[in-house]
């Protein structure tokens, strides 16, 4: 094992293909040696505040005891069965806990490993669902525009066409329907009209149609965009209106990120099928989830094969359920709902200055998640280096720079990301570099 930074960074170019990057000419890559609390420290001693929590993850920060207790107490248990005719306590508990939180009627539960994969399970439910009930016509989907729900090919069929880079697949991408997302924003006034066209898309299309799928609220990835509670509202009407099923992605809005426990809290409905992943486990490891309706289920079951067709090799792994048990343990014992409200205070105060700076198209704030959005794409080779040298992980895509920090940021460490975020906005909106892709 390489001993120093320089060495270990030369083994990670030769050897480590790193994510939505080149193998040979990668963008900027720093060593973490360890992590505790929201700061990253690199391998030469230095320290970042997080303003990524790994991707919307760590909601609880890094080194957490009693995720770290919860791990190795399962470890010395049972690290990993195969879930096929055998079953565990974790597993067991975290599935009777989702359903216990999400909202009703949500009563299944289908565990996977990653976020992409819970997407491509809760698009097989939906077109077996239709299977079962002697409709297998209704097998194409329809999505937003600017959504994000993850890199397999099926999840890849729904994200934007555009940033999901489905020219570059087209081949083996099956084709979906897409609508724009209304251009109402989260505290908007609401007028129905504003989703006449997704609900003509849907109406036209809804006899071939399995199911609806979007991200409550807030658009992650393909742009960082959100929309009115109330979109998600009529969608769910429209969606029963017309017998289509409706999927909701909180893969990133879950556990807290929007200020409600689930973004579709907002609007006060349930979907017929939910996602939920990366902060399941407050980051610490792989673990996602597909939840469904007992009439989805019983739909999915009612014909040959009679059963849902997927099964991971480390589906409901015992390490991951029982991080995530202590994970949600430690989020509800928690004032996340201050800590959220106080980071969202903080993020408007201290990014809305960004307004006034050339280059800035829009600042957006929702929960703990602030965006500034850039006229132009930003030169990553030249922007992640300069956070770096400001003491903050931030890690822009295309024109967004943007912070999602762990929940238990401080005000001072804040400050320190939002005060990166401003400089770094000042000296570098001006340039810029064509589009790259999202994360
Ligand atoms: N859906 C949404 C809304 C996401 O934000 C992501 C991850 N960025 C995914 C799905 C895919 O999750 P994963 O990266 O764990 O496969």
């Amino acid at each position: 094992m390489a001993s120093d930074a320089t060495e270990l960074l030369a083994l990670d170019r030769a050897f480590v293909w790193h994510p939505y990057d080149s193998a040979v000419a990668p963008l900027p890559t720093y060593a973490v040696e360890s992590a505790r609390g929201v700061r990253l420290r690199l391998s030469g001693g230095d320290e970042l505040v997080d303003g990524m929590a790994s991707w919307w993850a760590a909601i609880h920060g890094y080194g957490v005891p009693e995720l770290n207790r919860a791990l190795t107490e399962q470890a010395a248990r049972l690290s990993h069965v195969m879930l096929g005719g055998l079953t565990h306590e974790p597993v067991v508990r975290l599935c009777a806990r989702l359903v216990q939180l999400a909202p009703e009627p949500l009563t299944r539960v289908f565990m996977s490993d990653s976020g992409s994969v819970a997407v491509e399970v809760a698009i097989k439910m939906a077109l077996q669902y239709w299977r079962g009930r002697g409709e297998p016509e209704k097998a194409k989907l329809l999505a937003l525009r600017g959504g994000y729900h993850g890199d397999t090919l099926g999840a890849m069929s729904v994200c934007d066409p555009v940033t999901g880079m489905h020219s570059l697949f087209r081949s083996v991408l099956p084709a979906q329907y897409f609508a724009e997302p209304p251009p109402v924003g989260f505290r908007e006034p609401w007028d129905d009209g504003a989703a006449a066209g997704f609900e003509a898309t849907l109406a036209r299309h809804a006899h071939e149609l399995a199911a609806v799928i979007f991200e409550p609220v807030v658009q992650g990835a393909g742009g960082m965009r959100f929309h009115s509670p109330e979109f998600v509202r009529r969608a769910r009407e429209l969606c029963d209106q017309h017998g289509v099923l409706l999927i909701l992605d909180e893969i990133a809005t879950g556990f807290g990120r929007t200020g409600r426990l689930f973004a579709c809290e907002h609007a006060a409905i349930a979907p017929d099928v939910l996602c939920v992943g990366k902060a399941l486990t407050g980051g610490v490891m792989s673990l996602a989830a597909t939840l469904c309706t007992e009439e989805v289920a019983r739909g999915v079951c009612a014909a040959a094969p009679h059963a849902l067709m997927h099964g991971p090799t480390f589906m409901g792994n015992p390490l991951a359920c029982a991080v995530a048990l202590a994970s949600i343990d430690l989020l509800l014992a928690s004032p996340w709902r201050e800590r959220v409200a106080r980071i969202e205070a903080q993020l408007e105060r201290e990014l809305s200055p960004c307004r006034d700076l050339p280059g800035v198209a829009d600042v957006r704030v929702l929960g703990a998640i602030g965006v500034v959005e850039l006229r132009r794409a930003v030169d990553m080779r030249a922007v992640v280096p300069a956070f770096v040298e400001r003491g903050a992980w931030v890690r822009p895509f295309g024109k967004l720079v943007y912070t999602m920090p762990p929940f238990v940021i401080d005000e001072a460490d804040l400050k320190v990301v939002t005060r990166a975020i401003f400089e770094v906005v000042r000296e570098h909106s001006a340039r810029g570099e064509a589009p790259s892709a999202s994360p």
